[in-house]
């Protein structure tokens, strides 16, 4: 039975003025691309169409109430921002039917209205932000989507149905990008795509001038010149291909952030064919242990699907047996659901019942709580360097390199004199619960 499978939704951009309006418009963008929206190249094509405003003199007015004019014409869907947004009423005369008016830097509150507006798409097992990290992205640190789409077809997944085959973006587009997001005081950047490690093998690696040199489309080019930026680079969902290994030398070298995350969602070979998982017949543990060894501080995270159809006790205590000797620093599971649209939904594969998959999921989190825990103690003592995401209060909620935001754990700081949010500190680590440090300044 084929079920419909909604659109990836698309928006529209029309940037106007000087420079500094063209950084909102990347840092929307960036951020929309991220969330899985796409940017479409006509009226036509737009599900809603973002207009970045300039109101520095009659003319530029002018120029943007026109391009205002012309989105509703053309796709009726408008959201306007940008320097014109900070004086509402004179777009209001003209164009009340507009959906949303912000001033210039309101970035947040523009993505906010797409939101509103035109929801994203929500793929439960493979989601490249965060639910919460939806809502409310501090400045300091940016998601960089380098591909979209994906060549492989993991049978629980329908992002190469919805989204299509692996598109990477130029490499001079995306390093552009980031070297922009640096400028713009972000301090850590956050790749993402379906599958980062298979970066480039669409556009045959084709390379690309950065900064005078010659930069392949790949992942190995693409983490080293990142780590030229001066700011932190973490990356997320890389399989395990033979490739990593190189990037992982980057982070020996203190380059990149010493963190991957690799969904290996099992480590039974059965569940893994059955979920047709990519790199499935790698031997994961030996990897692990060759990247521990070479980068001792490395962080480890990943996510798992418990009570996949076929799941058998067998296979679940394989998996626990797994984890027990990898000793993952940070993971997520889920239990299976079933994704309309997705190939597992035909295997031949008894159900799990669902009280049995919540109790698997409890036994794994559970494994998963002491092995961090115990990670953690061991770090009691050591002076690392973090960054400062929110208060609590009187406390400073930071991050380590070992931290990605909304998903794993944290660093408070009490009583943190003089912090400010997005400031980088030095810190001690003095306790540890399972899941997070807590740290003294460092003088
Ligand atoms: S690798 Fe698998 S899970 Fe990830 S996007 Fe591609 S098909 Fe989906």
């Amino acid at each position: 039975m084929k079920t419909a499978i909604r659109k990836t939704p698309k928006v529209g951009f029309v940037s106007l003025g000087c420079p500094k309006a063209l950084v909102d418009s990347e840092r929307i963008l960036t951020r929309l691309r991220a969330e899985g929206y796409e940017v479409a190249a006509s009226y036509g094509k737009a599900d809603l169409v973002i207009v970045n405003t300039c109101g520095f003199i009659h003319a530029a007015v002018d120029e943007s109430l026109d391009a205002i004019g012309e989105a509703l014409a053309e796709n009726g869907k408008v959201i306007v921002t940008g320097c014109l947004g900070a004086q509402p009423q004179k777009i209001l005369d003209r164009h009340p039917q507009v959906l949303k008016i912000t001033g210039p830097q309101r970035y947040e509150e523009v993505v906010a209205s797409v939101h509103e507006h035109l929801p994203p798409l929500h793929e439960p097992f493979v989601d490249l932000i965060p639910a919460h990290g939806l809502k409310l992205t501090p400045r300091h640190y940016a998601y960089l989507k380098i591909s979209e789409g994906c060549n492989h077809h993991c049978t629980f997944c329908i992002i190469p149905s919805m989204r299509g085959r692996l598109v990477s973006r130029p490499v001079g587009d995306v390093l552009r990008e980031a070297e922009q997001l640096a400028r713009a005081g972000v301090k850590e950047i956050l790749v993402i795509s379906q599958d980062t490690s298979a970066y480039g093998a669409d556009l045959k690696y084709a390379a690309q001038t950065w900064r005078g040199t010659e930069r392949r489309a790949h992942f190995y080019d693409l983490a080293a010149a990142l780590g030229e930026l001066g700011v932190w680079i973490r990356l997320h969902y890389v399989y395990p291909y033979p490739h990593v290994d190189k990037v992982v030398e980057l982070m020996a070298d203190g380059r990149i952030l010493p963190y991957l995350d690799i969904p290996f969602q099992h480590a039974s070979a059965r569940i893994l064919k059955l979920m047709k998982r990519p790199a499935a017949a790698e031997n994961t543990l030996q990897r692990i242990a060759a990247w521990r060894s070479q980068v001792p501080d490395i962080t480890l995270r990943s996510t798992f699907i418990v009570g996949f159809p076929g799941e058998t006790e067998d296979d679940f205590e394989q998996l626990l047996g797994w984890l027990r000797e990898a000793q993952l620093d940070r993971v997520g599971c889920f239990e299976y659901s079933p994704v309309e649209g997705a190939a597992a939904n035909q295997l031949a594969q008894p159900q799990v019942a669902a009280e049995v998959k919540r109790e698997r999921r409890e036994r794994f989190m559970e494994l998963s709580k002491e092995i961090s825990a115990r990670r953690l103690a061991q770090k009691i003592g050591r002076k690392m360097q973090v960054l400062v995401d929110r208060f609590d209060g009187a406390v400073a909620v930071a991050r380590s390199s070992s931290d990605a935001p909304d998903i794993d754990g944290v660093v408070r700081i009490p009583r943190p004199a003089k912090l400010a949010l997005g400031d980088w500190a030095q810190v001690r680590i003095t306790k540890s619960d399972a899941y997070d440090l807590e740290a003294k300044l460092e003088p």
